[in-house]
């Protein structure tokens, strides 16, 4: 019976229901440690590093990653020698994660619009990237190098001129950063680079820490992006308006849309794949055939039981935001997904592309058997700093324009304001501003 094996991972069955969107988004299976639940633990966080600067920092490296801290900025020297001991695989490994990522940021560069709305009337949107930016290098449960080149690299095809990296102090590396994050932070050029982790590292970028007897100042940034967990999500949400954000990418999601035609191994592999980051993370399979439940319930078994995270993946593939989703067919399945926008969303159907163009919410979408979520995690050109519970509504991928803003730049000539002021004295008074229509008027006057 294969509806029998690997029951850890629960049924969903939506097949004969006629659910609403909204429905369908309140059904689906999410995490219940969720920004909400960790909301007032962040708070309390970010107020202690915005009182107490550096001490604070010292104290929560200490409860939270377990070493002292004296002051987090990592030596230059350490940047170095961390680069001239990376093992050469993995740094071919990163190189090429940096090129392809490097041909998709510049490519996608946007151009600014000029444009006449009448004879000498011009409005121009111009784009400019900002100031100063923190990026936050995810570190706990696993290390990943591969955050710094998706943060850097969009970062630095905007033009932004000040970059700074923080990512969590490890016990085993002497309270210094895992040294491929540092290698690779080298490999990229930043200088500015903090062994500081969680829900402080955000506040730190934030709200700056001013200089004191620990050493020299962090200073303030305008945004901050990068992936991390439920603590790291949650301060994000929490710093929003002090400085932007790319998303909430908080614990990873896959969700795989397939039907009969896929390969019950595959999907399988990439189920496992994403739960093995968090025990927060969700595996969601998505599909008309219970058929090809059952078989990848048969691979889950082989393949969990095999898997060096074998543990963690359990505990994410048993927990709340995990399911096999039952729907009566391809339409309802697209529903189901566009209800759901998972962070990362495979399709492995028949006609792949054409069901990919139906998606309208989603972090990223791989097409095919050939597109893995692992794929895009390090090497397809793509961000893997993506929106995670259901965030992907509204919001997008990290990219070039993540770090950027448009001025509106407004030049018009004698005429070109003639021509229009007597519609601007009219609106003037309809809001009862009659100053905006006179500071337009006296331009005309005697
Ligand atoms: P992390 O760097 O995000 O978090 C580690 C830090 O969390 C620690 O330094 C500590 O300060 C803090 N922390 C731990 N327990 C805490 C507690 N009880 N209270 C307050 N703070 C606490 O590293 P991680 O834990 O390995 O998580 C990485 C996450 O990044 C995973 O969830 C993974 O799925 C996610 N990720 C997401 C994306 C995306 O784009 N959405 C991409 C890559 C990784």
């Amino acid at each position: 019976r294969p509806d029998l094996l690997f029951p850890a991972l629960r049924t969903l069955d939506l097949r004969g229901r006629k659910l609403s969107a909204a429905e369908l988004k309140a059904v689906m299976p999410r995490a219940e440690t969720t920004t909400d639940v960790a909301s007032d633990a962040v708070a309390a966080i970010i107020g202690d590093v915005r009182a107490r600067g550096f001490a604070a920092l010292s104290e929560l490296a200490a409860k939270f990653d377990g070493v002292e801290l004296a002051h987090p900025l990592v030596p230059r020297e350490a940047l170095r020698t961390a680069l001239k001991e990376l093992d050469p695989a993995v740094r071919a490994g990163l190189e090429e994660s940096i090129r392809r990522a490097r041909i998709f940021a510049e490519a996608h560069r946007p151009a600014d619009v000029e444009v006449d709305i009448a004879d000498g009337a011009k409005v121009t949107h111009r784009w400019v990237p900002v100031n100063r930016v923190g990026l936050y290098v995810p570190g706990g449960l696993a290390v990943y190098p591969s955050s710094v080149v998706m943060n850097v690299v969009p970062a630095q095809a905007a033009g932004v001129a000040s970059l700074a990296l923080t990512s969590p102090p490890q016990k085993e590396f002497g309270g210094l950063p895992h040294p491929t994050i540092l290698a690779a932070a080298e490999l990229l050029g930043i200088e500015e680079v903090y062994a500081v982790g969680g829900a402080q590292a955000i506040a730190a970028f934030a709200y700056g820490i001013p200089a004191g007897d620990a050493g020299p100042a962090l200073e303030p940034v305008d945004v901050v992006t990068g992936p991390g967990n439920v603590f790291v999500a949650t301060a994000k949400r929490l710093v929003k308006g002090v400085v932007g954000i790319d998303a909430e990418a908080g614990p990873t999601e896959i969700a795989v849309l397939a039907d009969g035609s896929a390969d019950p191994r595959l999907v399988a592999a990439d189920l496992i794949s994403q739960a093995e980051h968090d025990p927060n993370a969700a595996s969601v399979l998505v599909t008309d055939s219970e058929e090809l439940a059952g078989s990848v319930r048969a691979a889950l078994e082989d393949q969990v039981a095999s898997t060096k995270h074998s543990e963690r993946v359990r505990t994410a593939l048993s927990g709340a935001q995990s399911a096999v989703v039952l729907v009566d067919g391809l339409e309802q399945g697209i529903a189901v997904c566009n209800a759901y926008g998972a962070e990362h969303l495979e399709i492995q159907t028949a006609d792949a592309q054409a069901v990919a163009g139906r998606i309208t919410s989603a972090g990223a979408i791989f097409v095919g058997n050939y597109s893995p979520v692992s794929l895009g995690d390090y090497c397809s050109g793509s961000n893997h700093v993506l929106p995670t519970a259901g965030t992907a509504a509204f919001s997008s991928g990290l990219n070039v324009t993540t770090f950027m803003r448009a001025i509106q730049v407004i030049d018009y000539s004698r005429d070109a304001l003639a021509e229009v002021s007597a519609h601007v004295v009219a609106l003037s008074r309809a809001e009862d501003l009659p100053a905006h229509g006179d500071a337009v008027s006296i331009r005309f006057a005697g």
